[in-house]
């Protein structure tokens, strides 16, 4: 475990409660522990890893969640460098092919767009009432409905279960989620570099020349001038870029960029692979430190006016945990919302309401794992997934598929905002939606040889039309609440990457309060 900035905290261990062993919670912890914080992390659940499952029988490994996780994240480099678990990584041999389906026919996604719409109409400028348009309305504007219908739908609803009319632009940290998501999926993506880094930066290629695409050109080569001015001479790594046969927006930074294109980045764990990063992250752990069937049902925030440290104490489902009596200089949580919002929590001994937590929209899934034996499927596609669109239901498609090549084994989604109700649906119900979808995609033939289902009620939080209000709350909590802190896949990302990252983001903020939190207290005394 490297320990780049360990903290000196004069001798006094700090203590904080990190609430659910989800990936989020769990790379907050770690990051702490590798700094010199002591840790507790409270889990509701038997098993940590949150919306990471692995499963592994009958001699079949598979997962009922994230499946896939792309490096583009620091935090997540830095994190499987020191796990040391590079060396199980898992790569797809065929991770730079995806498939779209089109008439109900799966083909290799390929396509050639806004360069040829680029009009630099004022009509396609964003203005103000813009801040609340639909991803599917803006990519209508700028690429057309053909797109939006067979580029983003499948891949919104692939990377989300959401759907391009429900997610709104400027509520996603990335606003170009969905065509990053593709980028990375496939990896075969050359770029047109500097498209978007921020929501902001989105705005401006918009305002000032109307296009993504134009305007990413435009700036970063403006960028470019500006830094070769600067560089001149240096011996700055050669970037190179390209729009040829494919296309997508380099949405990431500068420095992800220069280490290579996303096919360089794109790291994808696949079966065991949340197994294999949540037992790393938890091997971390002393058994005081990981409390599984912890369920967090109140925290108490009571201050001394002397100092902000050990002012937080918690009570959980698990009683007999030495948790009790335990005070803690901080809490980072990262229970999904919905789950907060049973919580109680006091301040100063009066109840701190936590009526103004809006109600998250969340996206059920199905996940269906089958197996057919190799004989019985006639076209086994090569490639790393089979994205449906929802047009593709009129073709009697169903299903959000995320296929992974040469196995006999495929990973179906079936619901999110397309298909609630179906999401819902029996498992004997869904064997024979996935069996039929398969048959028409893949050519599967006769019964699954294995059949799983793994229902998430809440797969998914929503990035809608309402999504400012959840973020006022989350940084309403954090204001009013000293020490207390909130990461997750509610905030800045639902991918695995952006979970860790968020987590991580979380444990530095609580290493910078406690720091200054400490020198306050030494001032004082
Ligand atoms: P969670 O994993 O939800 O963790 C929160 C934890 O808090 C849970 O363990 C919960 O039990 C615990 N908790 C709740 N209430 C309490 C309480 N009161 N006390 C204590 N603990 C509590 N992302 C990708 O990047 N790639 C993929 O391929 C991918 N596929 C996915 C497939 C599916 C089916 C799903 C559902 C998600 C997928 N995702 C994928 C998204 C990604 O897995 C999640 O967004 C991410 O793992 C969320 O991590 P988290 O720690 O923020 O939240």
């Amino acid at each position: 475990m490297t320990n780049k900035w360990r903290l000196d905290f004069s001798g006094s261990a700090k203590r904080v409660a990190v609430v659910g062993a989800g990936v989020s919670g769990l790379a907050a912890a770690y990051k702490l522990k590798s700094n010199g914080v002591n840790v507790m992390v409270f889990e509701a659940d038997e098993r940590a890893g949150g919306k990471l499952r692995s499963i592994s029988k009958d001699g079949l490994i598979w997962d009922e969640g994230a499946n896939t996780m792309t490096e583009s994240e620091m935090e997540v480099k830095g994190l499987l460098d020191d796990l040391g678990i590079r060396e199980k990584q898992q790569f797809p041999i065929s991770q730079y092919k995806r498939y779209v389906v089109r008439n109900g026919v799966p083909f290799l996604f390929q396509i050639i767009l806004e360069p040829f719409l680029w009009k630099k109409s004022d009509s396609a400028k964003v203005s103000a009432e813009d801040a609340k348009e639909s991803v599917g309305g803006f990519f209508q504007r700028h690429f057309g409905r053909e797109v939006v219908d067979f580029l983003i739908d499948p891949f919104v609803a692939g990377t989300s279960a959401g759907d391009p009319e429900s997610l709104v632009v400027s509520n996603i940290s990335d606003p170009l989620l969905p065509v990053k998501s593709h980028a990375r999926y496939t990896g075969n993506a050359p770029f047109i570099p500097g498209a978007v880094e921020s929501r902001e930066k989105l705005n401006e290629n918009l305002f000032r020349y109307g296009s993504v695409i134009a305007g990413a050109i435009k700036s970063k080569f403006s960028a470019r001038k500006e830094k070769s001015a600067e560089a001149k001479g240096s011996s700055e790594k050669k970037r190179q870029y390209l729009i040829t046969d494919m296309w997508a927006f380099d949405v990431e930074t500068t420095d992800c960029m220069s280490s290579g294109f996303y096919f360089g980045l794109c790291c994808l764990l696949l079966p065991c692979a949340s197994k294999t990063l949540t037992d790393a992250l938890c091997k971390a752990f002393g058994k005081d430190e990981l409390s599984l069937k912890s369920k967090v049902l109140s925290l108490s925030y009571s201050h001394d006016g002397r100092s902000a440290l050990e002012n937080w104490s918690l009570c959980s489902s698990n009683q007999e945990k030495q948790s009790l009596g335990l005070s803690f200089d901080a809490v980072i949580m990262t229970a999904p919302l919905c789950n907060v919002k049973e919580m109680k929590i006091t301040k100063g001994g009066n109840l701190f309401p936590l009526d103004f937590l809006p109600e998250v929209i969340y996206m059920p899934l199905s996940v269906i794992i089958t197996t057919f034996k190799k004989e019985n499927v006639r076209r086994p596609l090569e490639g790393f997934g089979v994205l449906v669109p929802s047009k593709e239901q009129q073709n009697g498609l169903k299903t959000l598929d995320r296929v992974p090549k040469d196995l006999y084994l495929y990973t179906t989604f079936v619901g999110g905002s397309r298909n609630k109700e179906l999401a819902k649906a029996s498992t004997d119900e869904l064997k024979q939606i996935v069996t039929s979808d398969l048959r028409q995609l893949l050519g599967v033939e006769g019964d699954p040889a294995f059949v799983n289902h793994f229902f998430w009620s809440k797969a998914f939080p929503l990035y809608g039309r309402d999504y400012d209000s959840v973020l006022e709350a989350i940084e309403k909590m954090e204001t009013n609440l000293p020490g207390f802190f909130y990461a997750g896949n509610h905030r800045g990302g639902l991918s695995v990457g952006k979970s860790i990252a968020s987590g991580c983001k979380a444990a530095e903020l609580v290493i910078s309060y406690l720091e200054k939190s400490s020198d306050d207290k030494m001032l004082k005394e």
